[in-house]
């Protein structure tokens, strides 16, 4: 076994992605392999990216890392969703609260019951049977208490807000206790070995030659190996996720302290408002082919909570995913592997899945192809389920002030996006496919948000009474609004648990 074992592991990039894949792979493989960890201080890392989703909590656990400890040093706040303004139609506003939408039943999802009830004009909004929903409107937080089994306080779903350079810094120190060595330098070339493309080494400005077994493709969005050296191809979604173009602007803080980023939809895209404890991070995400850069920055500039402390920066990128994730012996985590773009915080995240298929699929010298082949396989199918989550968003509107909704209206979507949405305009049902990342009720949330209305709920329901089933909703809507009032407020938890 031991001549077959690889032993050097080289990491391209020093941005999120290559600090998560040292930091994991340091801390859950420690024993045989050495770590080397490649980045050059004249390359910025992206910057952005400080939403994230409930399973970063996930990853952390798997560090050992401190929860307070971790939201202190980052500069954190905590996440409980997402408002989402001005989507689906001009003037309106709803929410992604991750967790559930009120009580599902052993015969039908909560939802069939509201709707009903609504249908008979019975049942107002749905927000008030999402716990995350209701406290984050009232900038409420807490987390999970399992002492509380049968609340549903016992297991709230919730993600962080952090500074995406402090994040890195932290993971840093983290793997480099592990062992991780760093390296500083920018990579000019990379050496393919003649018997079989595979890659040899990295050549650096200085002259040093970096040889490996196996190479991390951390390098962000010019994939530097993935692509420059190994030429493995780019699948453009710009078609269906047609925004190419970001311009990131800090400011300071102003507002409410809520638990939740904020997305409002403008005329060619959307902005995003993500609190942190010292600043506030905004963006304007938008379609080059619809507006001009200017005008996309007059927008955001326009609408800031703060003061603006730094120029805008700009950032361009090609909404898809490289045709291989993993190509002989290399892997491309984070932005070298593909971006979707950012509306539901899912890049993160997928630098964590990228990584457990990773160890899951651990090569050896033989990069045995079967393995390769699998990990690409559950690549392509996760990124193919959250793309059409996010095209949902875009393709479910009613606005009809720009052309560029109307284009995302009448644009076509794939077959299985179309599935879900003929799905639920019959009887609300959801198909939520196996290891699906978005549950039902996100699902649920988003497609009722934008405005979708299913033409009949499931006729199980009708098996209750419309009065039996309207205290069924009230005792819901109670006990959610019992918990929220024992919730602290987001800045007092903050101030009480992550302040030094
Ligand atoms: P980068 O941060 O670009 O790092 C690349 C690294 O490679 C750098 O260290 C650089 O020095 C090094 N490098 C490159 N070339 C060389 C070379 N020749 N020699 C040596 N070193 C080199 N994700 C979320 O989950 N939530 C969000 O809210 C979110 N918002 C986003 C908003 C925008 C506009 C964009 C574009 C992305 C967003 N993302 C978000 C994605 C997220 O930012 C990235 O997935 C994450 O930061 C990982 O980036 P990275 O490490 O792959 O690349």
């Amino acid at each position: 076994m031991t001549e077959r074992r690889i032993q050097d592991i080289v990491i391209v990039g020093g941005g999120t992605a290559g600090w998560m894949s040292a930091a994991a792979l340091a801390q859950l493989l420690p024993n045989h392999y050495r770590y080397r960890l490649v980045e050059s201080d004249q390359i910025s890392t992206i910057g952005v990216g400080e939403a994230t989703i409930p399973s970063i909590r996930n990853f952390n656990m798997h560090l050992g890392i401190d929860e307070n400890d971790f939201i202190r040093h980052t500069q954190g706040t905590f996440k409980l969703g997402i408002e989402f303004v001005n989507w689906g139609i001009n003037n309106s506003t709803y929410f992604h609260g991750f967790g559930s939408v009120g009580r599902d039943q052993p015969t039908a999802n909560f939802y069939h019951y509201w709707l009903k009830l609504n249908q008979m004009g019975m049942a107002g909004g749905l927000e008030p049977y999402s716990i995350n929903t209701v406290a984050s409107m009232l900038g409420k937080f807490s987390v999970g208490r399992p002492d509380l089994p049968n609340s549903p306080l016992s297991d709230l779903s919730y993600a962080y807000h952090f500074d995406a350079g402090l994040y890195a810094k932290y993971l840093r120190a983290y793997a480099e206790q592990r062992g991780v060595k760093r390296t500083e330098g920018r990579i000019v070339q990379t050496l393919l070995r003649e018997s079989d493309g595979y890659i040899d080494a990295l050549v650096m400005e200085n002259g040093e030659k970096i040889h490996g077994d196996f190479f991390i493709d951390c390098s962000g969005m010019v994939g530097l190996l993935i692509e420059k050296a190994l030429q493995t191809g780019y699948e453009d979604w710009r078609h269906w996720l047609p925004c190419d173009t970001a311009i990131a602007v800090p400011c300071s803080l102003a507002g409410s302290a809520q638990a939740h980023t904020r997305s409002t939809a403008h005329s060619a895209g959307w902005q995003w408002r993500i609190p942190l404890q010292h600043r506030i991070g905004n963006g304007h995400v938008f379609s080059s082919n619809f507006m001009d850069v200017a005008q996309a920055q007059d927008i955001l500039m326009n609408n800031l909570d703060g003061k603006a402390l730094a120029e805008p920066r700009q950032i361009k990128f090609i909404t898809g995913k490289r045709k291989k994730a993993w190509n002989k012996n290399c892997i491309a985590i984070g932005l070298s592997g593909g971006f979707m773009e950012p509306l539901e915080s899912t890049s993160i995240h997928m630098v964590k899945t990228g990584l457990m298929r990773l160890i899951t699929f651990f090569p050896d010298k033989d990069f045995d192809q079967v393995d390769i082949d699998n990990y690409n396989r559950l690549t392509d199918k996760e990124y193919a389920q959250i793309r059409d989550f996010l095209i949902l968003h875009y393709k479910v509107n009613q606005r009809d002030d720009s052309e560029f909704w109307r284009y995302c209206r009448e644009m076509d979507v794939p077959e299985s996006l179309q599935i879900k949405l003929d799905l639920f305009a019959s009887h609300g049902r959801i198909l939520r496919e196996n290891e699906e990342l978005f549950p039902e009720d996100s699902w649920l949330q988003v497609m009722h948000g934008q405005g979708l209305r299913p033409r009949r709920y499931s006729p199980v329901v009708d098996q209750r009474s419309p009065e039996e089933i309207a205290g069924f909703l009230h005792n819901t809507q109670a006990v959610i609004c019992k918990c929220v009032d024992a919730m602290p407020s987001h800045l007092d938890y903050i101030r009480a648990n992550c302040m030094a």
